[in-house]
């Protein structure tokens, strides 16, 4: 892998067929969670199978898009050409306010303030014309 690439593409994520509906949501900025009509247990990544209860049926819960860092890293190693000349960058795992745990990324924010807990809010990067990044603000009161 070559870090002299600054005007690499930012790697997105393929469409699948458990998928396609979450991603579908997130290009029109609603934030969404596939729950099970069953026992509305909720489950992300999308899959086809309810964990709990086996059901195969599922809704699309619309979040709130409020959360808070539930932990995060700091990325200092180049581990794709996209992000040449971007790090270090931070990874966070943010837990929503229905309690279901996301990866994404904090912006509006220097790394060295990010704090575990910290109230964050959805913000949306439109990478192409199918996919929409839900990325993580500071909440302002
Ligand atoms: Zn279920």
């Amino acid at each position: 892998m070559s870090a002299d690439k600054p005007n690499a593409r930012r790697p997105v994520p393929m469409l699948e067929r458990d998928t396609h509906g979450y991603w579908e949501h997130l290009r029109r900025h609603e934030l969404v969670i596939q729950r099970c009509s069953q026992c509305k247990t909720y489950r992300h990544h999308p899959r086809p199978m309810c964990p709990e209860c086996h059901s195969l049926d599922f809704e699309w819960a619309r979040m709130s898009g409020r959360g808070v860092v539930y932990t995060y890293a700091i990325v200092d190693h180049l581990l794709h050409p996209f992000w040449a000349g971007k790090t270090p960058y931070n990874v966070v795992l943010v837990e929503l306010e229905e309690g279901v745990r996301i990866v994404s990324n904090l912006v509006d924010c220097p790394n060295d303030l990010i704090r575990i807990g910290m109230p964050v809010t959805v913000v949306w990067e439109d990478v192409s014309e199918e996919i929409s990044l839900p990325m993580f603000k500071p909440e302002t009161a």
